[in-house]
């Protein structure tokens, strides 16, 4: 290694064959998923409706490491291994004695993180001979993603999109569309879920998991696919944070002092982490571990660990997690892809250990800090990512204060060139910070079950 490099690969060798589960190494295990009918633990048989058997033995096994099927590795060889950066001008721009690294998932087909999962999904669906699949997407990352990978795989891909996203993002839904996807505004009159709800309702995406649900457990060739939370999402995701240890140890870090990433529904987040988890829970290395979340829908923070719809209709199975409850509606911050109520439970599990921390931030915040970080590395970051980044910035100017050369490793999970109305609103000062209050808060948690 020279001294003054700033990207970091893998050679062919060194390539991740295995997604890592971090189940088979926590402390305690986390609570199951209970049905929402019955309130009992479900099984196998549960699922089956919904995922193809490969996806409902991930989401239950305690396996340490999955082995990656070679038509899945294909595929991830046309982005993987995805780049490492040392943001050396940045560092510079902020004089701080940190040494900042970002893992950059924007150089997927889609332009985030979401294909290391949409392609194992329709590869394990499609050896079943599905038809269809039906899912929900919020900011359209998701439904570009899985509409990509079901192009692959000759498999049609339905799309719900909530309808706040769908009025002011068209060129996501273009994007969808280009890559062989459908795409209804959520609520739609196409379901008795989003029938629930007037039709100009801004959705939320609870409602369009309900609709994108309701249709696949009615269809016998469709099934459902789902972009985080479940652990299966989580595991597919790991190869970010394998690819990851690889790299550093490469630049010469054998061992890091923060890993930060932003948290929707914690898929990103758990990918990159969970590896160093893995490693903190060995004794090999003692990172503090970081979810960032907005301040308008702060689920790890504000919300309460309990049994919770995954969906706003309670068609998903109680899942035990931290939430806001599943009526809420966020307000629509740019960030599309963190307005979600609940959070993975592998991600809550841990939080609730006191494994990994959590934080919000407000919005502006982290506009600023990517427009920094847009101005010394060229790269656009998704709104959601600008969290990572903006509370990178915080650490690495206390390690200015300090003195101190922590290295810190960012999970940069997309870019933002579709998410330009965001940056300009931002840049004209039109951008809000919209903290959730108090009362919104206890009115939504009102609705979570008692179990
Ligand atoms: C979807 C998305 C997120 C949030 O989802 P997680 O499951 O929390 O990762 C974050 N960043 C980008 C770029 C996304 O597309």
């Amino acid at each position: 290694m020279s001294d003054d490099q700033i990207m970091f690969t893998l050679d062919e060798s060194e390539q991740v064959t295995h997604w890592y589960n971090i189940v088979a190494d926590l402390p305690t295990p986390p609570p199951p998923p209970l049905h929402p009918g019955t309130r009992e633990p479900v099984g196998p048989d549960d699922l089956a409706p919904l995922f193809p058997i490969e996806l409902i033995m991930q989401e239950v096994t305690g396996e340490r490491y999955v082995e990656i099927p070679g038509p899945v590795l294909d595929v991830y060889k046309q982005y993987r291994p995805s780049p490492l950066y040392r943001a050396r001008r940045w560092e510079q721009k902020l004089g701080t004695p940190a040494r900042i690294y970002y893992k950059y998932e924007g150089v997927s087909p889609a332009g985030s993180h979401k294909t290391n999962t949409a392609i194992p999904q329709v590869y394990y669906n499609s050896l079943h001979g599905i038809r269809r699949l039906t899912t929900e997407t919020g900011a359209g990352q998701w439904g570009t993603a899985l509409s990509y990978a079901a192009a692959l795989f000759d498999v049609e891909c339905e799309v719900w999109q909530v309808g706040a996203s769908y009025d002011t993002k068209p060129q996501r839904r273009t994007l969808i569309e280009v890559f062989g996807g459908t795409v209804h505004r959520s609520p739609s009159r196409l379901t008795e879920s989003g029938k629930a709800f007037p039709e100009d309702h801004p959705g939320s995406l609870g409602i369009a998991i309900s609709e994108a649900v309701e249709v696949a457990a009615q269809d016998e060739s469709s099934k459902y696919a789902l972009g985080s939370v479940l652990n299966h999402v989580l595991l597919h995701q790991t190869v970010i944070g394998e690819e990851a240890l690889r790299q550093l140890a490469k630049a010469g870090e054998s061992s890091v002092d923060l890993v930060v990433g932003c948290a929707g529904g914690g898929s990103n987040f758990a990918g990159l982490a969970f590896p160093f988890l893995r490693e903190k829970l060995a004794g090999n290395q003692d990172p503090t571990i970081l979810a960032v979340e907005p301040s308008s829908c702060p689920t790890l923070t504000r919300g309460e660990y309990r049994y919770d719809f995954g969906d706003t209709a309670g068609l998903t199975p109680l899942m035990k997690m931290y939430t806001l409850g599943h009526d809420f509606v966020p307000s629509p911050i740019h960030a599309g892809g963190l307005r979600y109520h609940g959070m993975a439970p592998l991600v809550s599990h841990a939080v609730h250990e006191g494994l990994i921390e959590a934080t919000a931030l407000h919005q502006s915040e982290c506009f600023e800090a990517g427009l920094e970080f847009a101005r010394t590395q060229g790269i656009v970051a998704a709104p959601e990512s600008s969290h990572a980044l903006a509370q990178a910035r915080r650490e690495a100017l206390a390690a200015k204060e300090s003195g101190e050369e922590k290295v810190i490793v960012i999970g940069l999970s997309g870019h933002g060139l579709l998410e330009l109305g965001a940056y300009d609103a931002f840049l004209s000062g039109r951008l809000e910070d919209d903290p959730l209050s108090d009362d919104a808060l206890a009115t939504a948690l009102a609705g979570v079950p008692i179990v």
